[in-house]
């Protein structure tokens, strides 16, 4: 079995896939080397947002939900598709903003087929790095790290530009592996920095992420979008509608929350992160229901939620236990059968058999309802020692306080 629970394919099972440009524009293919020419079904669906350029050795009959079936006729299959189209394509009057893939004259970043057989494995004919769902092709550094929990392979492409040196990002990224404690995991993730300007900062689908070379690392205003992006690796859960929330909510809170475990941020930047949250936190937001979310009100209203449970949790708990807990719990439902899905009341369980005790008004009144949690009364930080600091004790706070007090003091002594 591999870490992520599924068994690891025998080698003659293993489908090598060989990946390659199409002259230097949005064009890539895709070539499968099939050993046998038995019946075994082998099926193929176009990245989401792509358009089929040609196909060898595919037809459109399918037996299963994919766009293209092998009809055996060699063992060399192959399909060429275009990404980031600047016409719509057939049937779409919309060009689809060329938001997460990008290309140059001397590199591609682009999306890879789902397949029916799980076991392909593609690899890029020349210069490059291949996940699972995504590849980079073009000149790459490829620095690499096993932690206790999996494999990471950073990408560094030629053509990107990092604020700071891959082995501390590398260094970052096996950190937070280390205190992620929450199940589900891939047995290699493959992160690249994106030398393309993306309109959101990043992407994770399955076992990739794509950070753009340009977000922040690590910062005490924005958090790292590297740690967020690596938290959505580890979101194995089947979620229902009213739970969506805790998707971004999640990635948005330990972007933070793991930057201060880290000592990468100091407790001070930590609870202004939660201060700063709370300005930003969308009234009339109800976060079970997706209609109601407005300007990303599912990450800012969502991550202080999360960061209001976690402190509970470590409460009522004398820190043993924390919102991670409740994580890893919820990563055991994987929609595989029926109920396995992580539905508002398998939460509320989940949070009462962590934390020992049952939190449902708290609960009902931030996720069913609007309430926005505040610093100082229900947000406060707890440190990875236990010691639980209220934002308005804060040192400086403390000090400024004294500052008055004794100035006042002074005066008052000066009036006699
Ligand atoms: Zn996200």
């Amino acid at each position: 079995m591999t870490t992520s629970g599924l068994s690891e394919p025998k080698p003659e099972n293993l489908i090598n896939a060989s990946v390659e440009r199409v002259g230097n524009k949005n064009r890539v293919q895709i070539t499968y080397h099939l050993t046998d020419l038995s019946d075994a079904p082998f099926e193929v669906s176009l990245p989401p947002d792509t358009t089929l350029v040609s196909k060898t050795g595919f037809s459109n009959q399918t037996e299963y939900d994919y766009d293209l079936s092998w009809d055996h006729s060699t063992r060399r299959p192959s399909i060429t598709f275009a990404f980031n189209e600047t016409s719509p394509p057939p049937g779409k009057s919309n060009v689809n903003e060329p938001a997460d893939y990008g290309y140059s004259d001397t590199w591609a970043l682009a999306p890879l087929p789902e397949h029916f057989q799980p076991h392909v494995n593609p690899q890029p004919a020349d210069e490059g790095v291949a996940g699972q769902n995504v590849v980079f092709l073009g000149e790459v550094t490829v620095h690499e790290r096993a932690t206790e929990c999996h494999q990471i392979r950073l990408v560094i492409p030629e053509a990107a530009s990092l604020s700071l040196p891959p082995e501390d990002l590398l260094e970052l990224l096996a950190g937070t592996a280390q205190e992620l404690d929450v199940g589900y995991r891939h047995t290699v993730v493959t992160a690249i920095a994106s030398p393309n300007e993306m309109s959101r900062g990043g992407f994770a689908v399955g076992p990739d992420m794509v950070v753009d070379d340009d977000a922040s690392v690590e910062s005490a205003s924005s958090g790292s979008m590297w740690i967020h992006e690596y938290v959505h690796t580890r979101q194995g859960m089947a979620l229902d509608p009213e739970m969506e929330w805790f998707t971004e909510a999640s990635a948005m809170y330990y972007q933070y929350r793991l930057l201060y475990e880290q000592n990468r941020i100091s407790r001070a930047e930590y609870e202004r992160f939660l201060v700063d949250a709370s300005r930003a936190a969308r009234d009339d937001v109800v976060l079970a229901n997706n209609t109601s979310w407005h300007d990303n009100s599912e990450y800012v209203n969502g991550a202080l939620v999360l960061a209001a449970l976690d402190y509970r949790v470590r409460g009522a708990t004398d820190g043993n236990n924390s919102l991670a807990d409740v994580f890893r719990l919820m990563n055991q439902y994987r929609g595989i059968g029926q109920n396995d899905t992580v539905t508002y009341s398998t939460f509320a369980d989940t949070v009462a058999n962590v934390s020992g005790q049952h939190m449902d008004p708290w609960l009902a009144g931030h996720v069913r309802g609007s309430e926005i949690p505040r610093p100082g009364e229900d947000v406060a930080v707890t440190t990875l020692e236990g010691k639980v600091y209220r934002i308005s004790d804060s040192p400086v706070l403390l000090w400024l306080g004294l500052f008055v007090l004794v100035a006042v003091l002074v005066i008052v002594s000066r009036e006699e």
